[in-house]
């Protein structure tokens, strides 16, 4: 089924409560500098699933407009824009994941998350102890290659590439039905100055600043940026990790240096920086999170939230755990402690909510393109 064909059909209460939300704020217009939102409702007359979807992922849950907004309960109207929009957001990563058959994985997100964490880590760890010859597991190892007699070479590189090169093209699929269905087509999305306008929004976590730069609101009508901040310990941090992973590639494949390399080594210090911003923006997030007002939220889709940070603030942890005791006994068993939450991260990747920084860039960049 075609991407826009699927949009078309859906109608759940989710796109229905989006739509009549968005009329009335269409016909109020208060919060009309706060965000990008409001600009872009203004080139619609009535909201389908796509207006919705593209809405939606423009919306940064800075919770500006339901702080200010005269119609939110116990008004009749019964206005909860972020609300809506974190619901519509959220259906719209299951309406459009591929394929179809896994888009299911998105309901009770958590859950699934949760799930696929503790089968990973029962597999790679119950694999490494049943496989490893003990004296091998239990005893200190060291020096380059290391790592390599706990989990040979080969089997790391032949299921960690499968495993990335499934969930990337997973991904990317789910982003190209996205982009068909809100009519981001190509040559806007290549355009230089579209591109450029939609990453600098990405990269400054522009609209986390509430629209005047002082920030969002979490627990109540005060602002603060702190909720920028921790997005941007978060990011950065996983951008570094990845940086640290390419260039780690890099040095075993181009200069035949094996891993484990030494702490002043450039993988190690992009790693731990990395690591440590992980590890402070996802309990950053984490603690907001829970401050959160629940009646400016869908509080049914917060278990997807709260999956991906655990998930990654688990990789980083057990990625200094394995740092600091790599030269003991250890280090077997938290090798593969590590690589389990990997692997669970890697599998839940295009189901999980790690979709939505890249859902958020192509609604920036078709926001940017109908400004040019
Ligand atoms: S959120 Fe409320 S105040 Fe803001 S535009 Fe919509 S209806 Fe008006
Ligand atoms: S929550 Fe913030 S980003 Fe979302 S629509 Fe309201 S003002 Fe805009």
């Amino acid at each position: 089924m075609s991407a826009p064909l699927i949009a078309s059909l859906r109608d759940n209460s989710a796109i229905r409560d989006t739509s009549r939300v968005m009329t009335i704020c269409n016909a109020c217009r208060y919060c009309e500098g706060f965000c990008p939102v409001f600009p872009a409702m203004t080139q619609f007359r009535t909201f389908d699933a796509p207006a919705a979807d593209y809405l939606a992922n423009l919306c940064h849950n800075c919770m500006a407009c339901y702080h200010a907004c005269q119609y939110k309960p116990p008004h009749e109207f019964d206005v909860n824009l972020p609300g809506t929009l974190a619901d519509t957001r959220a259906d719209s990563y299951q309406a459009y994941a591929w394929p179809g058959s896994l888009a299911g994985l998105f309901h009770k997100n958590g859950l699934v998350v949760s799930l696929s964490v503790a089968l990973a880590l029962a597999a790679v760890i119950s694999l490494t102890v049943l496989l490893v010859d003990a004296e091998v597991l239990w005893q200190t190892q060291t020096g380059a290659g290391a790592f390599y007699r706990i989990i040979p070479h080969a089997l790391m590189v032949l299921v960690a590439g499968s495993i990335t090169i499934a969930a990337g093209a997973a991904l990317l699929i789910s982003l190209m039905r996205f982009s068909r269905a809100v009519g981001l087509r190509a040559a806007e999305l290549f355009s230089p100055r579209v591109i450029c306008r939609a990453l600098s929004d990405v990269f400054t976590l522009r609209h986390l600043g509430g629209g005047h730069g002082d920030g969002c609101n979490t627990g109540d009508a005060s602002f603060s940026n702190q909720r920028r901040y921790f997005h941007h310990f978060t990011m950065w941090g996983f951008l570094l990790c990845f940086a640290a992973t390419c260039v780690a590639t890099l040095y075993e494949y181009g200069l035949g240096r094996m891993s484990p390399f030494p702490w002043t080594s450039l993988p190690v210090l992009l790693g731990s920086s990395g690591g440590l911003g992980l590890l402070i923006g996802t309990s950053g997030l984490f603690v907001l999170k829970l401050k959160t007002d629940p009646d400016a939220t869908a509080p049914h889709r917060l278990g997807m939230d709260y999956a991906l940070l655990i998930l990654l603030f688990s990789i980083s942890l057990t990625g200094f755990a394995l740092l600091f005791w790599r030269d003991t006994p250890a280090m077997g068993i938290l090798l593969a402690v590590h690589l389990g939450f990997v692997l669970a991260f890697f599998l839940t990747l295009p189901y999980s909510k790690f979709v939505h920084g890249f859902y958020r860039l192509l609604a920036l960049a078709k926001y940017a393109a109908a400004k040019e």
